[in-house]
């Protein structure tokens, strides 16, 4: 097992930094008892990070630093039940190629396939479409190493224990083994296209519960939405001309997106005059390709974010608040609010615990300020019961989170049962975990 020492370590979003005391790089479970074992033994926290490509500080830490990359792959297919067991630390690009040869897919995926596989369902990472579930609710079953360093393996009949560890916050113990359902591969046809804002709202109850997977963009300060209509076909690939994905992934998206956003830093009334030049209504394009392929994308100007999960029936209203809070803010927002749907689960601290759900994403170019933004935006969440993504900004607390999950005793138990002392806590989790914290033993 590798270790180095002393090294600062930040998340994608360049907005959070860690100096742990070591970090660790196991490559056997053995390696993970020892790890536990050590932090004991020094009286240091132990947290495990993936990709670090949450916005919050969920996976800093001045402790023993976990980087498990070298427990990744795919460990065994189950091809009568369409079930796969992959190492925890599995990029999820990787994972989709290695389903994809195996012929199977996840039924739902989020923007980006960058993250691991225990970082994704950890933080209850989701795409959209209302007859689908997030990341996480596709576990059935996993193994961690917990708070005394024993390895335990959990499933469907292990109750609660099985709610809280699909969407653990990391909190529960380190994952090194995770299986998840497939459904054999599929293609998506995919149509994106330009319209009126109101046009899109007026539409979407109807767009949203007749097609699979659907979201909308808008663009603050512009009439400008985009929508994104995803839906399984027995279609042969038929990909965008190679110019035409060029122009759409690369000069709208990365880097034509990163200049817009620079030229919009020095000159911020300019942006809603150049997202109008580039984004007309009616502008339309489709094309199939594998799922993977159409749910993920590069995403290569970085930002940071935040996101609140709202009843379903409420996420036009809350929308609506947003946007007039985006309008009255006297600040220029150049990035667009991302608004998805989601199905119920029945995990203990998914964003979609109990509950259908409309989501509303925030995002700022990194550098930005963003404080009066996204303070407005959570206290219009508060009037909704809205839960934060456990990886994108917020700023509740315990207190504040306990009311909003049926289930969250359950997880207080769970927690205290798996990591009674705190071992794998940070101050993240102390703040919306525990009232009292452990992370500074
Ligand atoms: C560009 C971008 C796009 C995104 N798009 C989406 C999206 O479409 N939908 C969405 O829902 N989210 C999205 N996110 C958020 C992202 O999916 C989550 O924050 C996710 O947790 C990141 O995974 P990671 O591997 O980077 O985990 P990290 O951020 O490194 O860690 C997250 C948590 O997981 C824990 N963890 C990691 N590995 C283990 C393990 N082996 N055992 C136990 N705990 C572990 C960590 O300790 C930490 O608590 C996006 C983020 C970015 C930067």
């Amino acid at each position: 097992m590798a270790t180095s020492s002393q090294t600062t370590w930040r998340n994608w979003g360049r907005n959070q930094t860690a100096v742990p005391a070591d970090v660790v790089r196991p490559t056997s479970e053995a390696d993970l008892e020892a790890i536990v074992g050590r932090g004991v033994a020094e009286g240091r926290t132990v947290k495990v990070v993936g990709s670090g490509h949450s916005f919050t500080d969920i996976a800093c830490t001045d402790g023993l630093m976990v980087d498990i990359a070298a427990l990744s792959g795919i460990r065994h297919v189950d091809t009568t039940n369409n079930q796969v067991t992959v190492g925890a630390g599995t990029v999820l690009a990787e994972l989709n190629a290695g389903l994809a040869d195996f012929g199977l897919a996840l039924p739902n995926l989020g923007d980006i396939d960058a993250q691991t596989l225990a970082g994704a369902t950890s933080t209850g990472t989701h795409g959209t479409g209302e007859r689908y579930q997030s990341i996480s609710a596709a576990i059935v079953g996993a193994r961690l190493a917990t708070g005394d360093g024993s390895m335990l393996d959990i499933g469907p009949g292990d109750g609660e224990r099985f709610d809280a560890v699909r969407a653990g916050i990391g909190a529960l113990g380190i994952l090194s083994e995770i299986t998840l359902q497939c459904e054999p591969a599929f293609n998506l046809h995919a149509v994106e296209s330009t319209h009126d804002i109101d046009e899109v709202i007026e539409t979407f109850d109807e767009t949203a519960a007749s097609n699979e997977h659907v979201e909308f963009y808008w663009f603050p300060h512009t009439r400008t939405g985009q929508l994104k209509v995803n839906n399984r076909t027995d279609e042969p690939i038929a990909r965008r001309p190679k110019l035409k994905a060029f122009l759409n992934d690369e000069v709208l998206s990365n880097a034509g997106f990163e200049v817009l956003n620079r030229i919009g830093r020095r000159r911020p009334r300019t942006i809603p005059s150049l997202i109008n030049a580039v984004m007309k209504p009616g502008d339309r394009f489709e094309f199939v390709a594998p799922s993977a392929e159409v749910f993920c994308s590069p995403r290569r100007v970085r930002f940071v974010e935040m996101e609140y999960a709202v009843p379903r029936e409420h996420l036009l209203e809350a929308f609506g608040r947003v946007r007039s809070h985006i309008e009255s803010l006297g600040q220029p927002i150049s990035f667009p609010l991302e608004v998805r749907v989601l199905g119920q689960d029945d995990t203990a601290l998914g964003t979609a615990s109990g509950r259908d759900s409309g989501y509303i994403a925030c995002h700022v170019y990194r550098g930005t300020s963003h404080e009066a933004y996204f303070a407005g935006v959570e206290r219009i969440m508060a009037d909704y019961g809205g839960r934060p993504h456990w990886g994108k900004l917020h700023r509740q607390s315990a207190e504040t989170l306990a009311p909003l999950y049926p289930k969250w005793d359950a997880f207080q138990r769970v927690l205290s049962d798996l990591d009674p002392d705190g071992h794998f806590s940070n101050p993240y989790l102390d703040r919306v975990l525990r009232s009292t914290g452990f992370s500074k033993r």
